[in-house]
């Protein structure tokens, strides 16, 4: 067998460990004689992976009791729309635009209500936060909307923006469980799993209670609802099964890591190693603004296309995967999710001052 150094930006690499115990599980789990694949969502064995999944989760962030934890899905794109549907109860929401995610996020907003876009980043392709301490919040927005960690661009919010009283909804796709958060600041922390936890097809929604309700806009199919899958457990019909037991399996693994404070240290490392080099090389350079750069997803480029291609093959070879910077942008993007290793972004600096010294 050999392994990768897989850079991609989602879905992305899972710890070896849980990846080792899924496949001893997947002929017998636990003494059922079948693979969770096979197992019926209604059956004890799989009450007890959801609730375990959910008490690791809680206990990892910390999580008050007037929060539900959903497992959903649809991907994070279609919180884009269920977040209005659902919270969007005087017809008008505000939007800090800081990349894609965040655009598409107010686009979709648009079909159901006042968008506003309050803030954006967009005049300089997204490489930096806009200053969120006392932006002209609408006075009767029902929230105002992030995308805290920006996968394409690189960025993240270091501080939360001023909602001035509103509640903060956040999309925490590609940040999620890479280091603590107080959730009592937001209303609605969500994020698809498919980067930092598990495989795609499941999107978790941590949801302050208040917010959940029978009050939501007209012709809301029932599917759409927060409170339809609030009632239930997220078994309103057949979850992502198998993508919750897997997302479990890392809660658990990122528990014996020592919890997210061990988190934040390792990837405050790894992502320093990275940052520290392309601040000295002269052939590479990162592509944000540095005091907004995020620990996840790092982006870089040569300033020649032809060399930024040269070193995305060459790094292939090299057994570094998935170097290639997102279609919109060039260039290349290193992401360091929870589970790379700090081997992994060595091997990636090592291969980056070889790559240097042989085409300056
Ligand atoms: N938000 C962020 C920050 C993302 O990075 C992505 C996808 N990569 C999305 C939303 C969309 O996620 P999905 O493909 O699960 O709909």
């Amino acid at each position: 067998m050999s392994r990768v150094y897989n850079f991609s930006a989602g879905p992305a690499v899972l710890p070896e460990e849980v990846l080792s115990e899924a496949a001893a599980e997947m002929m017998d789990y636990n003494g059922t004689g079948m693979s969770v694949m096979e197992m019926s969502h209604r059956s004890q064995a799989f009450q007890e992976i959801i609730d375990t999944a959910e008490a690791d989760l809680r206990e990892l962030m910390n999580i008050p009791d007037n929060y539900k934890v959903l497992f959903l899905q649809g991907g994070a794109s279609q919180q884009f729309a269920m977040i209005p549907m659902n919270l969007m109860k005087h017809g008008e929401a505000d939007y800090i635009v800081t990349g894609q995610w965040a655009k598409k996020a107010w686009q979709e907003a648009q079909k159901y209500g006042k968008a506003n876009k309050i803030a954006t980043s967009e005049d300089k392709t997204f490489s930096y936060i806009p200053d969120c301490s006392d932006l002209p919040i609408s006075e009767n927005a029902d929230y105002v909307y992030i995308c805290e960690n920006n996968t394409i661009y690189g960025t993240k919010y270091k501080e939360l923006p001023n909602t001035k009283g509103k509640i903060l909804v956040s999309d925490v796709s590609s940040c999620f469980l890479s280091e603590p958060v107080d959730v009592s600041k937001y209303g609605i922390i969500y994020g698809g799993v498919q980067k930092n936890i598990g495989p795609a097809g499941v999107v978790i929604v941590i949801i302050r209670e208040d917010l959940i309700s029978d009050d939501v806009l007209e012709g809301t199919p029932t599917m759409l609802k927060y409170k339809t899958h609030a009632d239930a457990g997220s078994l309103y019909n057949t979850p992502p099964a198998y993508g919750i037991y897997i997302c479990g399996k890392v809660f658990k693994w990122l528990k014996k890591q020592g919890g997210l404070e061990a988190m934040k240290e390792r990837n405050e490392k790894k992502a320093k190693l990275l940052y520290d080099y392309l601040d000295e090389s002269r052939l590479f350079k990162g592509t944000v603004e540095k005091k907004d750069r995020s620990l996840m997803n790092v982006p870089f480029v040569t300033g020649d296309k032809e060399l930024d291609a040269k070193f995305v093959k060459e790094a292939k070879e090299a057994g570094l995967e998935n170097l290639k910077g997102h279609r919109t942008v060039g260039g290349m993007r290193a992401s360091i999710y929870n589970a790379m290793p700090y081997e992994g972004v060595e091997s990636l600096v090592t291969f980056m001052k070889k790559f240097e010294e042989a085409n300056l």
